[in-house]
């Protein structure tokens, strides 16, 4: 048939699995390996033993937002008492968007707690509290999932045939076959979701997307992998450049930047005498292989895969903050919280009373700014003077570097804030550590 003008041409041999033995192979060893290896998880737990699917689907889609942008090991806690509090959807759709965040405190990323609730809510009012059943209708009916976190609930929790592309997947699939293009770029991407979805286990697709995430997360780490405990080096083409010293044998070449330089030779791959053809990479076009600018390096190994297009620096800000104190009436000294807008970075959350600063202001330039503010927003006599400069507390938000410039003003008598500014509160260090916070409060405190 002929291929309509403006089809993308698919992609070169080299960084496809086309060869169905190949892979029937590499999904029995990945899942064997996982049998084996698998770390026991919580989420795993629930997803293996709960007969209801709807509440299977919510224990694992919890699991999910929470493990994004976080490790495995903070989140166990987090899960356990999350499940503990709000074991089904209806519960969670009950809770206010404080308890949410008094229980997410320090797990970071706060909208994602806020997020889920509000999906949640969604659930429960609109589809009489059953989660949608695939892949498709989960992305496009809760806000906040996106389409690795459907990919993921749909197999986990339904055993839909559908693959998964997060960050761990995008470096194990990215080394099985050399693909050294920017690995964020959407036509990279794309490809990915393509092989994750021919790759994945038809009978056993959420234990072979969990098997691949395991091997990312515990074997093909990005700095130093474990090649030689790898359950598929043999399915490895970066491995294999690696130890031969050269571009990676492909057996039976089509093309991938097919040039005079190719030769063919034999080498010893699991015992067998084959016969392969060495393709140069990053030559002739190819889409999917590192730039020519930035051809193979040997010392890097298996780990010039992926490779990404440099980071943005992340915009660099200085926040003064005041911990206001007082002794409250039992003795106890109390801090001043403020609520932060319920949209925007930090949503909801309590912060010491603070304020950005304009770059480059001066010691003396900042006291007075943060007394002004303080003085307008307490209606207290607060002088710069009175301020007590404690230290500078550094917090990295993701695109962020924000360093918070800490003073402190001991208060005697009461302060009657304006109620039409943002809700404030006393606390005590005990109800602080219990409060909505910021990990970033916490250094400050
Ligand atoms: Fe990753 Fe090494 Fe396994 Fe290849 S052989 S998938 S680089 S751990």
């Amino acid at each position: 048939a002929a291929v309509p003008a403006g089809t993308p041409a698919p992609p070169p041999a080299p960084h496809l699995f086309s060869d169905p033995a190949e892979i029937g192979a590499l999904r029995g060893h990945l899942l064997a390996w996982y049998d084996r290896c698998k770390r026991d998880l919580p989420w795993r737990t629930l997803a293996a033993t709960e007969p209801d699917a709807d509440r299977r689907a919510y224990a694992v889609w919890v699991s999910e937002i929470m493990l994004q942008q976080t490790q495995v090991a903070t989140v166990i806690d987090y899960y356990n008492r999350w499940m503990q509090k709000w074991p089904t959807l209806q519960a969670l759709a009950q809770a206010s968007l404080e308890e949410v965040n008094e229980l997410w405190a320090g797990l970071g990323y706060y909208s994602r707690g806020k997020r889920l609730q509000e999906a949640a809510k969604k659930v429960v009012s609109e589809l009489a509290g059953q989660m949608p059943r695939t892949a498709e209708d989960l992305q496009k009916l809760l806000p906040g999932v996106g389409r690795y976190t459907a990919g993921a609930i749909a197999s986990i929790s339904y055993g839909q045939a559908t693959g998964v592309v997060d960050g761990n997947v995008i470096r194990v699939l990215c080394r099985l076959r050399c693909i050294g293009a920017d690995s964020s770029s959407p036509a990279v991407i794309d490809q990915l979701w393509d092989m994750a979805n021919a790759l994945v286990d038809r009978s056993r697709p959420g234990d072979f997307n969990q098997a691949l995430m395991e091997l990312g997360a515990t074997v093909c780490v990005p700095k130093a992998p474990l090649c030689g405990e790898c359950p598929v080096k043999q399915h490895c083409r970066a491995r294999c450049r690696k130890l031969f010293g050269k571009p990676a044998p492909v057996p039976d070449v089509e093309d991938c930047g097919k040039q005079p330089g190719e030769i063919s030779v034999v080498a010893l791959g699991l015992g067998l005498v084959v016969t392969v053809t060495f393709v140069f990479a990053g030559v002739g076009g190819c889409p999917l292989c590192p730039p020519p600018t930035e051809p193979w390096d040997s010392s890097l190994g298996v780990t010039n895969f992926p490779r990404k297009a440099a980071k943005k620096q992340p915009r660099v800000e200085r926040t003064a903050t005041c911990v206001l104190e007082r002794r409250g009436c039992h003795g106890a000294l109390e801090y001043l919280m403020v609520q932060r807008p319920s949209s925007g970075l930090l949503a909801g959350l309590w912060e010491f009373p603070s304020l950005l600063l304009a770059q480059d202001l001066q010691e003396e330039k900042q006291r007075e700014v943060l007394a002004d503010h303080l003085r307008a927003w307490t209606g207290w006599p607060v002088v710069a003077g009175g301020l007590r400069f404690i230290g500078e507390v550094v917090h990295i938000f993701s695109h962020i570097h924000q360093t918070y410039v800490v003073y402190s003003l001991h208060l005697d008598g009461d302060v009657t804030l304006d109620p039409t500014l943002s809700p404030s509160r006393w606390v005590t260090e005990e109800e602080f550590h219990a409060s909505a916070v910021s990990t970033a409060m916490k250094k400050v405190l």
